[in-house]
Order: C-alpha cells, then structure tokens, then sequence
C-alpha cells in the first residue's frame, strides 16, 4: 500500500507514527510543510520537517512534541545575554546542530529535498519526508501592533506573541509560481491513498495546498483528512486563532466543509462530534485523541479504512 500524507509538525508526526505501527509494511511518503521555516543567525529551520524527523526517528522531545530529547539551552541563554531580538525562538543545542548541518549541506549546494535526505539517513524515519517545495515560501500573518498594520513572519506571532495578536491576514509569501518539491507529484500519482492528518488546517495544510499543481494533483486521489478540532477546539496549540483569521469557525464540520469535497472523500471526526455533515463527503466518527500509540493506530486504520 502506498500513502501518502501531507504534514505540519506535532499533530501531524504523532498520527504518523500511527500510521507505521498499523501499517508497517505501507510505503510511507510525507509532504512536509515549509512555510513555517525562517533563517536565524544565517541558519536555515525548518521547524515542521524537524518535528517529523525526529519523532518518527525517535529523537523528539516526546513532552513537548518538539525539539530534540535530552535538550540543553546554553547558546539560547548566550544569545539572550548579548540581547539578541531573536532570542524568543526555541534554539536548544542539540537541535542547532540540525540547522548547522542543514546549513552546510545548503550552502554546499544541494536542495532542500536532497538535504532532508541526507539528515533522514540518520534518523531513519522508515517514511520518505519531503519538503513540500524546494523554493523559500514563508508564511506572513498581519497584525496591528502599536496602532501599526504590518506583516512578521509565522514564527513570530506564533512564538513570540503565542498568536495573542489578533490575525488580520494569512499569507504565504514567495516569488513566482512556487513549484513543489522534486518527487511530490510523483509520489501523489503513486499513492493508492492521500491522508491529511490533524495538522494546522490552514498553516501547515492549508499551505502545502497552496503549492502549485499539489491541489490538482489530489482531486484524482482517495483522499481522507482527520479532524484536529475536537468539540469545537484544537486538541492542542493554537489553530483556532489561524481558523478565524481566514474566516472558518473552529468546529470539525467548518473545518471539514472547508476542504469541501473537491479534497475530501472522507473526514474523519471525534465521537464528540458525531452528527457533523460535509457535503459530499463521508464523515466518519471515531475516537480521535492520540494519548498513545495505540489509540493512535486505531485512528490510522479507520481513516484507511475510510479511504
Ligand atoms: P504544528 O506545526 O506543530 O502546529 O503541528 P500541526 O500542523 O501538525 O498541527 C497541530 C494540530 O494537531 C493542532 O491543531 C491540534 O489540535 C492537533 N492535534 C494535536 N494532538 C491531537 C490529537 O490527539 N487528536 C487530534 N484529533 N488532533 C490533535
Ligand atoms: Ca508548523
């Protein structure tokens, strides 16, 4: 069975790994977002991919969903002693060695997809992680601060304003057609089926869909999504604040009925919104909090199952 399966960071590497334990001989291919990455210090993050890589690697901070286990946060604390204005973004040292090596292999020439390649032959991930675009896409979020409209970078209203200020506008800034990733069609054709996992609707898949011909390449496929909103939240973090920005109420039939049936075949929904109708779609209920690997894989096989 070939799946294919378009990603953000936590909700989306925590189902993931789901998907490997209930199917472990499937052939796993990841469509990672990259709007979210950002270059600090002259280092290129790519928080989502890393998320990815190190859960299904099993180095991730199984706690906080992110970042490298066993962290220490001495350069952060070095960086904040020298006032650096960026000192609110999540460095820990382990995981700079990650955008050192990124870097170097960067500037060295190859491909964002070449070098997720190349660290993912440490990790092991037994899923193939691609970048969803080999070309630099951020996404920007309009905000009024002080009384002044401006636009700053996803990570930073994310972080660094924990997305309290209110977002005015969405918007995934690149130049020119911004063309997906060596290997994404490919392996869209491929698949027998296309998951959506609980990920950020609108800046983790939201944004993969916005890569062009990716949107296109999905209406062929067997596609099924898994609710990240469950009785009218997000099971964590803060995608309620993303959802309203672009105008959808924070409720797993909005979010579905959002996707519409030009994506969707299935949506699938937590037992907590059993009732929820999407228009030429089938919605299943299922339990749908990931508390542990198990549960997990449970809610793989029903969106397989689904598909
Ligand atoms: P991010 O890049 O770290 O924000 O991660 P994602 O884009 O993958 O999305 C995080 C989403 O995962 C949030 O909207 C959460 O509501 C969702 N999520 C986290 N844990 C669970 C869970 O146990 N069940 C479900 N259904 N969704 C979850
Ligand atoms: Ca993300």
């Amino acid at each position: 069975m070939r799946i294919v399966a378009l990603a953000g960071g936590i909700g989306g590497a925590r189902f993931l790994r789901g998907v490997q334990r209930a199917y472990p001989e499937a052939d796993l291919t990841v469509v990672v977002n990259t709007g979210d990455d950002t270059t600090l210090y002259g280092l290129r993050i790519c928080p989502d991919l890393d998320t990815v890589m190190y859960t299904l690697g099993e180095g991730i901070d199984e706690e906080r969903g992110w970042g490298r286990q066993d962290e220490s946060w001495r350069a952060k604390e070095e960086l904040a002693a020298y006032g650096s204005p960026t000192a609110w973004f999540g460095l820990g040292d382990r995981d700079l060695a990650t955008h050192l090596r990124r870097t170097q292999l960067m500037l060295g020439g190859m491909s964002l997809t070449e070098v997720t390649a190349s660290l993912c032959g440490r990790w092991q991930p037994g899923a193939t992680l691609l970048p969803m675009s080999d070309s630099q896409a951020e996404t920007h979020v309009t905000v009024v601060e002080e009384g002044t409209k401006k636009a700053i970078h996803f990570q930073e209203w994310w972080i660094r304003h924990r997305a309290a200020l209110p977002a005015q506008a969405i918007t995934l800034v690149h130049h020119g057609d911004l063309l997906p990733a060596a290997g994404v069609l490919e392996a869209i054709d491929a698949a027998d089926l296309v998951l959506l996992p609980p990920s950020n609707p609108v800046v983790s898949i939201g944004t993969i869909l916005q890569v062009k011909g990716i949107r296109e390449a999905l209406t062929d496929k067997r596609v099924v999504g898994v609710s990240p909103i469950i009785g009218g939240a997000p099971v964590r973090g803060m995608a309620d604040a993303c959802l309203t920005a672009i105008g959808v109420e924070t409720s797993a039939e909005a979010v579905g009925r959002h996707y519409g049936s030009d994506l969707l075949d299935g949506w699938l929904v937590d037992t907590t919104d059993a009732g929820v109708t999407v228009p030429g779609v089938e919605v299943r209920a299922v339990p749908l909090l990931m508390t542990d690997l198990d549960a997990t894989a449970a809610m793989a096989r029903a969106a397989v199952d689904l598909a």
